[in-house]
């Protein structure tokens, strides 16, 4: 644990990194099954090309690697209630948009377009999502650079993708912490619209990223600010857990992601994918705050799936027929029981509790929201299929931990999409390997101080 020890807590989470190994060797067959074996969990659908990054224009930033390729899935491998051809037959969410809160027995807005047996929930993305979204939802009917992928043909790995381009993309995905009194009254009065950066452009930045035609080089400049300083640094510790909370996700995220590509690296002498342990030992190794950070990311989507149990039972999976949507709920509530079978190990019930908290949570998931777009700036398309896939995983859990509540089975709650829950799954997926891959680094470690 670097300089954490094992039986230390976890900051901001209730409990030790030891425990959170035990729960891992415990449930990740079951996470394993479930993102490599079961169809509903290994395809995705997302917007991954039709997007222009709106916040700074980067022709430079591509990559040309092959690594970075994303291989597209076949739509006929796709169970059918699923198939762009099924949502195009939809009047859906552009008819006539639902809320989250509608009741089941409303007249359905696809008049029955899709056959007696498939669900609304099977294809309907509320266009503008939910006013709880803590993503911006990768809708999953309308855009034109809108793709289906198997997860398993395009492992999260070393792509090469590095430089200015993903720097700057951590950076200002880092700028997002910056919370201040401003940017709080900001998000307050325009929190659909803000701007990335905290609304640190005042009132006059324009209201809509894309319609806005000087919005561009504003955004250049503000970019060229965020290079000039370094603004990768942790919040003080002094601040509120809410911001260090917000801040930890970020750098867990980005620390798992590390310790994928360094897991599996391409050695171009032997042409080989292995664990390349230099790379561990330069980004993650020196960093007990990264590792730590990334173990309470563990906690927290831990703390999420085990709070989805209930709700699971209600769930339209539409996986094509009865038997396969039972199988995946069996397998998922499988996987939710056993989590749910140990002590919570987080307490959310501890955050927004205070008088600025709806001011403060509305800048919480306004920041996030634009995480969430900054990953349409990353110029290599696996690494922006995997960073969609993990801050709408995030953004997945924080709309559970924060608007859920656990014992209403259905009805209050907020839509939970497909394309949402997948991407929980998966991140939770992604973590857990994370924490093995971890733990084999540091096996290599030790090995090489016993020869040394
Ligand atoms: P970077 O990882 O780019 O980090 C930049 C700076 O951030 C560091 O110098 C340090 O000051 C700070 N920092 C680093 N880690 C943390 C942390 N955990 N917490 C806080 N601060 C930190 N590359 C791949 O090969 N495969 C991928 O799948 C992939 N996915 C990516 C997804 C996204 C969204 C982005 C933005 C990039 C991705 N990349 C991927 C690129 C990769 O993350 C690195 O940017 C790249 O390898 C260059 O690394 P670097 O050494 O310059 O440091």
């Amino acid at each position: 644990y670097c300089s954490n020890e094992p039986n230390s807590l976890v900051s901001d989470a209730c409990v030790s990194y030891a425990t959170l190994e035990d729960i891992n060797t415990e449930v990740r067959p079951a996470i394993q099954f479930l993102t490599q074996h079961v169809d509903f969990f290994t395809y995705y659908r997302l917007d991954l090309y039709g997007r222009e990054c709106p916040f700074w224009s980067d022709d430079a930033g591509f990559c040309a690697n092959r690594a970075c390729a994303v291989e597209l899935a076949d739509e006929k491998d796709i169970p059918e209630s699923w198939r762009s051809s099924e949502l195009g037959k939809l009047e859906g969410p552009k008819a006539s948009q639902p809320s989250a809160e509608v009741k089941r027995e409303e007249p359905s807005p696809f008049k029955g377009g899709l056959g007696e047996d498939t669900a609304e929930s099977c294809v309907f993305e509320p266009l503008e999502g939910d006013k709880r979204d803590y993503c911006v939802p990768d809708d999953e009917s309308n855009g034109s650079g809108s793709v289906y992928v198997s997860l398993l043909d395009n492992p999260e790995r070393f792509t090469g993708y590095a430089g200015t381009s993903a720097n700057n993309v951590w950076k200002a995905v880092y700028q997002e912490n910056c919370f201040n009194t401003q940017a709080q009254s900001q998000s307050q009065s325009s929190s659909s619209n803000s701007q990335p950066f905290g609304g640190a452009f005042g009132k006059g930045a324009p209201a809509d990223p894309n319609a806005a035609a000087d919005l561009k080089n504003v955004m250049d400049r503000r970019k060229h600010e965020v290079v000039q300083k370094n603004l990768i640094s942790p919040p003080p510790e002094e601040q509120c857990l809410e911001k260090r909370v917000f801040y930890r996700v970020l750098s867990g995220m980005h620390a798992s992601i590390s310790m994928h590509l360094c897991h599996d690296f391409f050695n171009q002498t032997t042409g080989q994918w292995g664990p390349n342990l230099q790379c561990y030992k330069d980004r993650l190794h020196n960093f007990p705050d990264r590792i730590q950070n990334m173990y309470f990311n563990y906690a927290i989507l831990l703390r999420a799936v085990a709070k989805l149990r209930k709700n699971i039972n209600h769930y339209t999976f539409c996986a094509g027929d009865k038997r396969t949507n039972e199988f995946t709920r069996k397998k998922l509530s499988a996987l939710t029981d056993s989590i749910a079978s140990h002590p919570s190990v987080f307490d959310e019930s501890v955050m927004f509790k205070d008088e600025n908290s709806i001011v403060l949570k509305e800048d919480f998931r306004t920041r996030f929201r634009n995480v969430s777009r900054l990953m349409d700036c990353v110029g290599c398309d696996k690494c922006r299929l995997w960073g969609k896939i993990q801050t709408s995983g995030y953004g997945t859990a924080m709309k559970i931990l924060f608007e859920y509540d656990e014992n209403e089975e259905n009805g209050k709650n907020p839509v939970l999409r497909r394309t949402e829950l997948v991407a929980l799954i998966n991140t939770l997926g992604r973590l857990s390997n994370s924490l093995y891959a971890f733990t084999r680094f540091g096996a290599m470690i030790e090995r090489e101080r016993v020869i040394e």
